[in-house]
């Protein structure tokens, strides 16, 4: 299957404050952004023209620049109506955007201190993370060789760019051995999360989960808690030894773009997705579909 490169694509972006030609979003190779990684970026779904917790991703992009010293320069209501309008302009229904700030020209030192800041929002179309048919089976993780980074050297809680680099490498180390995605564990060996999702566990009709004090906390981490709530389920959030793994019978992951996905298989370890994985998977699908507003 030929995939057009994202930079070949119809259509427009929004571009500091305006909407582009699609091909015209660029920017010049001297940018801090590019060199040093001082970039931060979002990944959110809308479902039938509503963009699930729009104001949640806008309150955690303006955070994740603020941990790397820069101030994105609108406000989070400017940026969710940018959003809207960019969702609006693709005529998608369901699509996945993606709102990335960085630092400019200005200067290309270390020191950034007079950099303008830049902010983009694309929107495409962006089906399934993993194979929609092979879903319920679960997909395969590998154990990735790298650990998340110790929040004293790096700010872990940013959806900074620069923290993809272990995930690129993890998850094409995991692809090249023919698994789907890589958990990573911490720095301390404690699982942690997968190179772009959030892992749960459940066992013995409990669910448990890492604590996101050294990780992303996931948007959707924070929904699936909030959901299995809900339902009466108990959720503990706490360390997990990678041996554990051996005594839980479900595992899934949680994102944005993987949604709620069921795993069969990390490193040694076997599971089965079962009632409560798909009951849950269930409970995301009806939350994230645009709420019907009383006349
Ligand atoms: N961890 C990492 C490293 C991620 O990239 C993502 C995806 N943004 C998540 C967790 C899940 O976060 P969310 O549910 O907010 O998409």
């Amino acid at each position: 299957m030929s995939v057009i490169p994202f930079d070949e694509r119809e259509g427009t972006i929004w571009f500091d404050g305006v909407l582009v030609p699609w091909r015209e979003a660029k920017i010049h190779v001297l940018s801090h952004g590019l060199h040093y990684g001082s970039a931060v970026f979002e990944g959110e779904r809308a479902y039938g023209g509503h963009i699930f917790k729009s104001h949640e991703h806008a309150m955690r992009l303006l955070r994740s620049a603020e941990f790397l010293d820069f101030t994105i320069p609108y406000s989070a209501a400017e940026i969710e109506a940018a959003k809207d309008l960019v969702l609006k302009t693709s005529g998608l229904a369901d699509a996945y955007l993606r709102p990335v700030a960085w630092r400019g020209s200005e200067m290309m030192g270390v020191s950034a201190q007079n950099n303008t800041i830049h902010l983009a929002i694309a929107a495409w179309e962006w089906p399934s993370y993993f194979d929609p048919e092979t879903k319920m089976k679960g997909i395969r993780l590998d154990m990735a060789d790298y650990r998340r980074p110790d929040p004293r050297t790096i700010p872990s809680a940013s959806k900074a760019a620069g923290l993809y680099m272990i995930c690129t490498i993890s998850k094409h180390r995991a692809e090249n051995k023919g698994y789907a995605d890589a958990l990573m564990l911490d720095w301390e060996d404690n699982v942690a999360e997968c190179t772009g999702a959030n892992v749960f566990f459940i066992k013995d009709g409990v669910i448990h989960t890492p604590l996101a004090d050294r990780f992303l906390n996931g948007i959707t981490r924070q929904t699936i808690i909030d959901l299995a709530r809900r339902r009466g389920f108990e959720v503990v959030e706490r360390r997990i030894r990678p041996d554990e793994m051996e005594g839980f019978s479900e595992c899934f992951i949680t994102g944005s773009a993987a949604e709620v996905t069921p795993v069969s298989e990390i490193g040694p370890y076997r599971f089965t997705p079962a009632a409560m994985t798909k009951t849950l998977m269930d409970d995301y699908t009806a939350e994230v579909q645009p709420k019907a507003v009383a006349a």
